[in-house]
């Protein structure tokens, strides 16, 4: 059976954490090669050990490499990007990387340079993704191709537990992708934003850690009654990824079980 991805040259962003993770393994299951980037070599070892259990050499058709990028330094993801032009181009790029650090808050509380870590990392980390994409897109003359940037519910609704730079951090992400989308649209380049609710990964679970009220504070108003699993966001991302979204461009794509909808949770 041919997989939905089969042929295409992927770079994964955030490829050691939850959603990366499980979106490399499922991109390789669906017949593409990636490349696996993250800031974190000891993250990408363990997340590369677990991706040749999963998905063994013997059971895919392309290929896994890693490399250590932090995707606020310009030249690092150009040279990332310009890894695949010996692969044929890059077709697909997942800009996923992003930070919530705790020191982040209120418009009172959040440093500066909290403020400036997460915008390098958040923002300019997808817009030199997406630059340098771009390029690789006209450089290799593809007519179809797929950029997904990680935003977040929070670019979408207010909430009363604060992280300001987080969360107009995400909100650039939603603007600048939905303007993308647009610019590139004639030339068959689609950029869509993931919007994901809170989930059961390290970036959110190590912050809550065994704080109930905390904890609490949130799953109230899960209309399912759960965090999400990173799982459930990379089938997502394989959609957008794949040519069956074809006519998907330039939206705000969530997956948030119903949180953004709901007014009363049911009991
Ligand atoms: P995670 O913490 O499990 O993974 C994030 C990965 O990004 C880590 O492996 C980390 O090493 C890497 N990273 C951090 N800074 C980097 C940099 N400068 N360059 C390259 N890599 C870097 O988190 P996750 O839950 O998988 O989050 C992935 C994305 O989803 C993030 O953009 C996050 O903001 C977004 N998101 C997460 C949640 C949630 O509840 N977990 C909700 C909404 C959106």
């Amino acid at each position: 059976m041919v997989g939905r991805l089969e042929g295409k040259n992927a770079i994964v962003t955030g490829a050691a954490g939850g959603i990366g993770l499980e979106t490399t393994i499922l991109m390789l299951r669906e017949g593409a090669s990636v490349l696996m980037a993250d800031i974190s070599d000891e993250g990408l070892n363990k997340a590369l050990s677990k991706v040749n259990t999963v998905v063994p050499a013997s059971n895919r058709t392309g290929k896994v490499e890693t490399k250590v990028v932090d995707v606020s330094n310009e030249s690092q993801v150009e040279a990332a990007v310009a890894h695949l032009d010996a692969w044929g181009g890059l077709d697909i790029i997942f800009n996923n990387a992003g930070i919530m650090h705790p020191k982040d808050g209120d418009s009172e509380e959040c440093p500066e340079d909290i403020w400036d870590r997460t915008m390098n990392i958040n923002v300019k980390g997808v817009w030199y993704g997406s630059k340098h994409a771009v390029r690789a897109f006209r450089r290799h003359g593809k007519k179809r191709a797929s950029v997904i940037n990680t935003a977040s519910m929070v670019a979408l609704v207010g909430a009363g537990t604060p992280q300001l730079a987080y969360t107009a951090s995400k909100g650039a992400v939603l603007a600048m992708t939905r303007e993308l989308g647009i610019v590139h649209a004639r030339e068959g380049f689609r950029f869509n934003s993931l919007c994901p609710a809170p989930l059961n990964t390290p970036l959110l679970q190590d912050w809550l850690g065994d704080d109930k009220e905390k904890r609490f504070r949130r799953e109230v108003h899960f209309p399912t009654g759960r965090f999400g699993e990173a799982i459930e966001q990379a089938h997502a991302v394989i959609f957008l990824a794949s040519d069956e979204s074809s006519f998907v461009n330039a939206t705000d794509f969530v997956v948030d079980g119903g949180l953004t909808k709901a007014y009363v949770t049911p009991e």
